[in-house]
């Protein structure tokens, strides 16, 4: 088994008329999220997670906003495409941890909702998913109501499924790990060590 942790960060905008999503739910709110997608900045910096995690880039580099095909996209599709990602490197989230900070609206009770929702995406119980909220007591552009900010965590866990950890492809180079199918074993896939 390999656990792998993996950190990510976003901020979008505020902007009054547009929808606010976050967490893959819809926040009644007289602002929302100035974005390319649906500015799910939640949803964002948790994608952002798991890939660091494996060291896979951003999803700003996965799903560019120069790309109409993201245009309005529910980010809750994004998290699909990395999750399934993940999976086809033999990897998935063990648990995730994520910080929102917002001046307003509250998100208390939203916070459960959001968990329930990614821990469908990610295939995991929502008590693996961790969604914080927190002003920032006025202070910077998040207090001044300009923007969020949000923090995710992820630990990912690898040797599931067909190749665990190595590109699930035996062990034999093509995978990310960077071993050639013949190297001292560090990235667990169990194949070469
Ligand atoms: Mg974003």
């Amino acid at each position: 088994m390999d656990i792998r942790i993996g950190n990510g960060y976003d901020v979008h905008a505020l902007a009054a008329g547009l929808p606010m999503w976050l967490g893959g739910v819809q926040i009644p709110s007289e602002n929302g999220f100035v974005a390319h997608s649906d500015g799910d900045v939640a949803i964002h910096a948790l994608c952002d997670a798991l890939l660091g995690a494996l060291a896979l880039g951003d999803i700003g580099h996965l799903f560019p906003d120069t790309d109409p095909a993201w245009k309005g996209v529910d980010s809750k599709l994004l998290l699909e495409k990395v999750v399934s990602l993940l999976a086809e490197y033999g990897y998935m989230a063990g648990n995730v941890d994520i910080t929102i900070a917002l001046q307003q609206p509250k998100l208390a009770p939203y916070i459960n909702p959001m968990r329930v929702t990614l821990a469908n995406i990610l295939g995991l119980t929502p008590d693996r998913v961790s969604v914080k909220a927190t002003t920032t007591e006025r202070l910077g552009f998040v207090g001044r109501g300009e923007g969020c900010e949000v923090w995710a965590t992820a630990l990912v866990i690898g040797g599931i499924g067909h190749g665990g950890g190595c590109g699930g492809h035996g062990g034999h180079g093509d995978g990310h790990c960077g071993c050639h199918g013949e190297g001292e074993g560090h990235c667990g896939c169990g194949h070469h060590e």
